[in-house]
């Protein structure tokens, strides 16, 4: 079913009885040539594109709760390319551009707004990286524009501009970043694959990879066993947990981010508004509401939901520099649970067992990662070589240490990142 105005229109007049399910809910078959484990964003893409670029529908996508129930439908939705290391940014860069052609190529609205967003810097030495930072991103063929105080004053009026410890002394704009609908982004990559044949079975937990003589020959689930000649693992925040079904210990740690939401008010935020020395980004939904969030939680864990400690680091961030929020009443907070790297860097690349294959590591920033992920990693499924966006994000970096990517510069101190 194509989605237009002039459907709205037709089924507006005649009861709104026409429109169907948007995905299948079918029984999963003995075999498949692919199984991709995990209904998340990156999970959802790789099969749209498998189908899309390579005419692979042979696949199933195996979600172990309900499709964009994970971090996909849980982050605060930024969307943007200003990465500054060689291998991120040419990537970040190709995601980039996937978000905007991406609304026509799904027939979806998934509410991609390049409201722009605009990160902030408070000191000579803070300016000087992002000059550094916006450079690389011109050089990419992406967009940054420096600002000085005043200049974000224009955008930005309601912020504390003399905060004694953090006074705003410009910003770096990158007007082509802003935000998408999350789960819109889950449901119009389902509904791509899912019009392609691909098999989307929810509630369709994987708990054991059968491999033999080196070689992956399916998986188990709790709908049964399900053969596959490839598999590709894309569990985010549970990337350890199911890579050691197969044996592997990944350099991946799992921790967890939480998220903030208002009640809705008045449009006050136009832009995405990233404030690094106080680890806090704000901005505001078309409902109103206003979506921010902080660090990571200081410890590994598995629970989805946060603890107290960083909910009052937050809220004084958000009072440090916007006096005002303290107005609003939060709403809601949740968590998600992060595939944290050493180096803060993804991996998508083949894993040592033949026909297993790994797509994790995203940390804090994977949602933007959603199209340029899907894209790669489905490259690397049906050809078996990587995609040349992708082409650093290699698993052995970590043992070797060449090729390692410490975009933050922090290293591997995860609550550094
Ligand atoms: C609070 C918060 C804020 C964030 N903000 C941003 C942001 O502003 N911008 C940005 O770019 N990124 C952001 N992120 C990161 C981003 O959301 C993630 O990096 C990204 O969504 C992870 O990939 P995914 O969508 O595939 O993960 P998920 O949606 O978590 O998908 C993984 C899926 O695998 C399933 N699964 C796990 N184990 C099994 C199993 N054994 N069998 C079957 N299925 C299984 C899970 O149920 C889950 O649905 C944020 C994350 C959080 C939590």
């Amino acid at each position: 079913m194509r989605y237009s105005g002039l459907r709205i229109l037709a089924e507006g007049v005649t009861g709104n009885r026409g429109w169907r399910p948007v995905w299948r809910d079918p029984e999963p078959k003995p075999a498949y040539d692919i199984v991709i484990i995990g209904g998340g964003g990156h999970g959802l893409a790789t099969a749209f594109y498998l189908a899309r670029e390579h005419g692979l529908t042979n696949v199933a996508v195996l979600e172990k709760g309900y499709l964009g129930g994970g971090n996909v439908g849980r982050n605060t939705t930024i969307v943007r390319a200003n990465y500054f290391l060689p291998g991120n940014s040419e990537f970040y860069s190709h995601s980039l551009k996937l978000w905007e052609g991406l609304e026509a190529e799904l027939n979806y609205n998934v509410m991609h707004s390049q409201r722009g967003l605009i990160n902030l810097f408070h000191s000579d030495g803070q300016r000087d990286a992002f000059v550094r930072r916006g450079n690389a991103m011109a050089i990419q063929g992406d967009d940054a524009i420096l600002l000085d105080r005043d200049g974000v004053r224009r955008h930005l009026p309601y912020l504390d501009f003399d905060n004694p410890r953090f006074p705003v002394h410009g910003g770096l704009l990158h007007p082509r970043g802003g935000t998408a609908r999350h789960d819109a982004v889950a449901w119009g990559y389902a509904r791509g694959a899912d019009a392609r044949g691909v098999d989307l079975i929810q509630n369709c937990e994987v708990t054991g990879i059968d491999i033999e003589n080196g070689r992956v020959t399916g998986v188990r689930t709790t709908r049964g066993a399900i053969m596959a000649k490839k598999v590709g693992i894309v569990v985010a925040g549970r990337s350890g947990q199911v890579a050691a079904m197969a044996g592997m210990r990944l350099p991946i740690e799992s921790h967890i981010l939480q998220a903030f939401v208002t009640e809705g008010l008045k449009p006050m935020i136009d832009h995405v508004v990233s404030f690094g020395m106080g680890h806090f980004y704000i901005s505001q939904s078309d409902k109103g509401g206003l979506v921010f969030g902080g660090d990571l939680d200081f410890y590994a864990s598995y629970a989805a939901r946060g603890n107290l400690p960083m909910k009052e680091h937050v809220m004084e961030a958000a009072m440090t520099l916007m006096p005002a929020i303290g107005k609003a009443k939060v709403l809601r907070s949740w968590g998600g649970i992060m595939d944290m790297t050493p180096d803060g860097s993804p991996i998508i690349d083949r894993s040592p067992v033949e026909g297993l294959y790994l797509n994790c590591g995203w940390c804090y920033g994977g949602f933007k990662a959603v199209p340029g992920s899907g894209y790669a990693f489905a490259h690397l499924l049906a050809l078996d070589r990587p995609h040349e966006t992708a082409a650093r994000f290699r698993l052995d970096r970590f043992r070797t240490g060449r090729g390692l990517m410490d975009e933050e510069g922090t290293g591997s101190q995860h609550n550094l990142h």
